[in-house]
């Protein structure tokens, strides 16, 4: 999931060195020698929810590398021209075919070397049939006890799960911020 270096201008196509701006930056950046353009890379939003019924949480098994059939959340890659929120509760309804009602904000999590920020909201499922699409193997409700923690794609996921249903048992929920390196 790391992200690979920038070989090449996004403006001109020349090769670029990484070096200290000269504007005072204090961070090397990958610079294009032939037209100065400077390439900033800063960390990606990976947006989703913890839908649940009852005591119940929808996990998704992913159909996708990277984690191939293992148990997760449905979450993935905000997108330009959408609101965390509306990102979040796009890639549920792409991986879980799930309806729902999208309620707070819940876990942000600061993945350090991936450079990305998971954050993930409750969704109050309103059905328990679900239409998972090619990303998903298959869409199903676990109770706690049930919850494949050995199968689980994500440690984000897995942390924000052991959030949950602690949280279930204090009968609050609040918003949980963690990091993983
Ligand atoms: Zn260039």
């Amino acid at each position: 999931m790391l992200r690979l270096p920038i070989n090449h201008c996004k403006n001109c196509g020349a090769a670029v060195q990484y070096r200290l701006p000269d504007d005072g930056d204090t961070k090397e950046r990958a610079v294009c020698p032939a037209c100065g353009t400077v390439h900033y890379e800063n960390p990606l939003n990976v947006v989703g929810t913890v839908p649940f019924w009852g005591e119940q949480v929808l996990l998704c098994k992913r159909n996708i590398e990277p984690r191939r059939n293992k148990w997760t959340l449905p979450a993935g890659f905000m997108e330009l021209n959408e609101t965390v929120a509306q990102g979040a509760a796009r890639e549920t309804h792409e991986e879980a075919g799930a309806q729902f009602e999208l309620l707070g904000l819940f876990s942000v999590a600061s993945v350090v070397r991936a450079g990305q920020v998971h954050l993930f909201y409750r969704a109050r499922l309103l059905s328990d049939q679900f239409d998972p699409g090619h990303e998903t193997v298959e869409a199903r409700l676990f109770s706690e006890a049930d919850i494949p923690w050995d199968e689980i794609a994500f440690t984000t996921v897995r942390e924000t799960l052991v959030h949950y249903f602690a949280d279930c048992q204090r009968g609050h929920f609040g918003v949980h911020e963690f990091e993983v390196s």
